[in-house]
């Protein structure tokens, strides 16, 4: 009677499996097209992600062309060294990935961030070993009341819970409302985020002597992390990383062109 019981039960829960997938079938992450299984990339979105992976810069984490060996070092990094000190990112912020990136951040698809969380672990692995705190790049708080969630936020605790690294929000403000960074050229987004960021003097003790990890959502010229990372540096911070979902490869950042991040 149990076991028959039993039966029924798990009839039912197959058959109510199937009801749900008829009414909620699971789609692609990308693009929403239907697909066998939930939490996949259909062949085409796929197919049109450019995943980063060694060999790479052992600062920057942009891909070589060629294997220049363990810890080489590229050019731009050597004549420009960055404020922190490496950055890695799972994907070039191009095609399917791109518009991944923007419907976390203007369409809510915070359904998104576990998937791309588990992406930059994947890419982060040296960071992720050693990070003391996951630092998301913080919103002004006005810009966080009008959107009423940070994207890098959602990435940076999805992260915290797939790796069990401590997740630090509130260890630094935004203190300036700076202009959105679409459209503006290189040199224009450094002045925009100059002084943006602020360490709280209660917060300077959970940061100094630490390996801080900053997660941002896309890597564009590095403005923003850079002056977030000169403000961690500034509070004590022993060793910044920086892991982003996407990154702006060089040459893909054209002046003039439409940027929408
Ligand atoms: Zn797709």
């Amino acid at each position: 009677m149990v076991e028959r019981l039993a039966k029924i039960k798990s009839a039912g829960a197959a058959a109510g499996q199937i009801a749900g997938r008829m009414l909620f079938p699971p789609t692609c992450l990308g693009c929403r097209k239907i697909v066998a299984e939930g939490g996949t990339l259909c062949a085409s979105c796929w197919g049109d992600i450019h995943f980063l992976d060694e060999p790479w810069c052992a600062v920057s984490g942009v891909p070589f062309a060629y294997d220049m060996g363990t810890g080489a070092i590229s050019p731009a990094v050597m004549a420009s060294p960055p404020a922190y000190d490496r950055s890695r990112a799972a994907v070039a912020y191009d095609g399917a990935a791109r518009r991944l990136a923007q419907s976390l951040k203007y369409q809510d698809r915070t359904d998104l961030a576990p998937w791309l969380a588990g992406w930059m672990v994947r890419a982060g692995r040296d960071i992720i070993d050693h990070a003391e705190l996951l630092v998301p790049v913080p919103l002004h708080r006005q810009r966080f009341f009008t959107r009423r969630f940070n994207q890098s936020a959602e990435l940076a605790r999805a992260i915290a819970r797939q790796t069990g690294r401590p997740f630090a929000a509130e260890v630094v403000m935004r203190v300036k409302k700076t202009r959105q960074q679409v459209g503006l050229k290189a040199k224009e987004r450094q002045d925009n985020v100059r002084a943006a960021f602020l360490v709280p003097e209660g917060k300077k003790a959970l940061i100094a002597g630490r390996h801080v990890c900053i997660v941002d959502d896309v890597y564009t010229t590095g403005a923003t992390v850079s002056a977030l990372a000169k403000c961690l540096r500034r509070a004590g911070a022993r060793e910044i990383s920086v892991l982003t979902f996407a990154r702006v490869l060089p040459g893909d950042f054209r002046r003039g062109k439409p940027e929408p991040i």
